[in-house]
């Protein structure tokens, strides 16, 4: 009788962290970040000189076999790599579309990814789902939807639209769908165009319809294009309406559009991922007016609702039409459920697997309310008109877009200049403003002109940020007029 000697079976468990280690590299790491988050006011506002070159400085090919302390590691991200960047975090970036980063949804990214739950089914994390399903519908009230309405939340604007572009097409197409065109203005974010690619268009199948003076989208034209497309055969059946396009911030006439595409049976589909949180306020909620009649809404919570990037967001009017399009089944999952008050994200949307996107709005919601947030765009929209204002009153300004919300564009004009010559130099403006490092600043040429833009969506700007982006533009062109 020879007891057999089991194998040893070695274990390495140096990934199991103990917990004295665990509360260690969180120490660690708080080290760097609360004193980082702290400063980012006094940090420069976008700092990539020389990033380009430094980054080859990282370039590692052979994986590591052994580790590496987690100071060392830390010291890299918060010394090296995060200061040569974009700064969309702080208060001076006014560039683009600005970033938030609430610091209770970085505590909800490392709860989300301890506890490592599953959401992509109810089944496996019912409350967990229930909580980010509340999210939805609270965004979905905020959008004037009635019961009814569903949605998920992706990865941001991009996949949210490639959803709504899919689910338009399944509801308004047959399956063989390539007469089917769909109509977006020439002031439309190039997303649109991608997801119909992503989605089986061909690029023919994208009319880009042309904006009046105030880059919103001619309706007349659109009417015309729509009727065209119907006499040579094809099948309208999307329209896209920008409330709040990333070029110069203009809002469509949405009611308008919105009684075209009932008309014409067409899917309506709104653009918000920039503007669509202005809806909690009173102006928000007047420029937008005719949003709730949209088929499906897109917004963007990393943009209007500070969260850290990787959040955006589909909304349909009737959450039937989202499981339409991305319903499929697996026969090793579990059961889906059928109350719809029970939402299985991987029905609705294309991921399967995902992180709990969910808690990092949910937790900031919770936390502080809805209030502050819509205090905080109410102050926003205050201060880009104070900023339009401002600039309006220099006679060498042109506001070529006055702020539908918090996002304007303009340039500094001189008499006798050609198109060529104002566009060189309001870069040159541009270049210095940059240059200082109080504010960021980007800017766009559409239909021929090079506007620089202001964009204040950070929960940080204030008025005094903004008071520096104008004396920085007034010292840059006093400088350029001179020169
Ligand atoms: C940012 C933006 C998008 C794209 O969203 P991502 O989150 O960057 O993918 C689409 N439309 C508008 C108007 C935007 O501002």
């Amino acid at each position: 009788m020879s007891a057999r000697v089991p194998p040893p079976f070695p274990a390495d468990t140096s990934l199991e962290l103990r917990p004295a280690e665990m509360e260690r590299l969180v120490r660690l790491a708080m080290d760097r970040i609360v004193p980082h988050v702290d400063s980012l006011s006094a940090q420069r506002a976008a700092d990539t000189e020389g990033a380009a070159a430094l980054s080859r400085s990282l370039i590692e090919r052979e994986p590591p076999e052994t580790g590496a302390p987690a100071e060392e590691l830390l010291d890299l991200l918060f010394d090296r790599a995060i200061p040569k960047s974009f700064n969309p975090a702080s208060p001076g970036y006014l560039a683009y579309i600005p970033g938030g980063g609430l610091f209770p949804s970085a505590v909800a990214g490392l709860v989300a990814a301890a506890a490592n739950r599953y959401t992509g089914l109810f089944a496996a994390a019912p409350l967990l789902v229930q909580l980010e399903t509340n999210v939805l519908r609270w965004f979905a009230r905020i959008a004037g939807y009635p019961d009814g309405a569903g949605g998920f939340l992706s990865s941001g604007g991009s996949l949210a639209s490639f959803s709504a572009i899919v689910a338009a097409r399944c509801d308004r197409l047959p399956e063989n769908f390539l007469s089917g065109v769909l109509y977006v203005s020439d002031q439309a974010h190039h997303c649109l165009a991608k997801a119909a690619l992503l989605a089986g268009f061909p690029a023919r199948s994208v009319r880009v319809i042309p904006t009046d003076d105030a880059f919103r989208i001619r309706l007349d034209l659109l009417g015309a294009a729509v009727a065209e497309d119907r006499r040579e055969g094809r099948t309208p059946f999307l329209v896209v309406g920008n409330a709040g396009t990333t070029n110069t911030g203009a809002v469509d006439d949405l009611d308008a559009l919105a009684t075209l595409a009932a008309r014409e049976g067409l899917w309506f589909h709104v653009d918000a991922a920039y503007g669509g949180f202005f809806l909690l306020t009173e102006r928000g909620r007047s420029r937008m007016a005719g949003i709730a009649r949209a088929d499906s809404i897109v917004l963007d919570p990393h943009k209007g609702l500070f969260l850290p990037y990787g959040s955006g967001c589909l909304l349909v009017l009737d959450a039937a039409t989202l499981r339409r399009a991305h319903g499929a089944g697996g026969e090793y999952l579990p059961g889906m459920q059928s109350d719809p008050d029970l939402v299985d994200f991987c029905e609705i949307s294309p991921e399967l697997s995902r992180p709990y996107r969910g808690l990092s709005a949910w937790l900031p919601l919770k936390m502080h309310g809805f209030g502050p947030f819509r205090r905080n765009l109410e102050e926003k929209l205050d201060l880009a008109s104070y900023a339009a204002a401002v600039l309006a009153r220099r006679e060498d300004v042109e506001i070529a877009a006055p702020p539908d919300l918090s996002l304007f564009a303009f340039r500094f004009v001189r008499r006798g200049d050609r198109e060529d010559g104002l566009a060189a130099r309001n870069r040159r403006i541009l270049d210095a403003v940059n240059a200082r490092g109080r504010v960021h600043l980007t800017a766009t040429t559409t239909k021929g002109r090079t506007l620089l833009r202001i964009c204040v969506l950070s929960f940080r700007t204030h008025r005094d940020r903004v008071d520096a982006a104008l004396e920085d533009l007034a010292a840059a062109a006093d400088e350029a007029a001179a020169g």
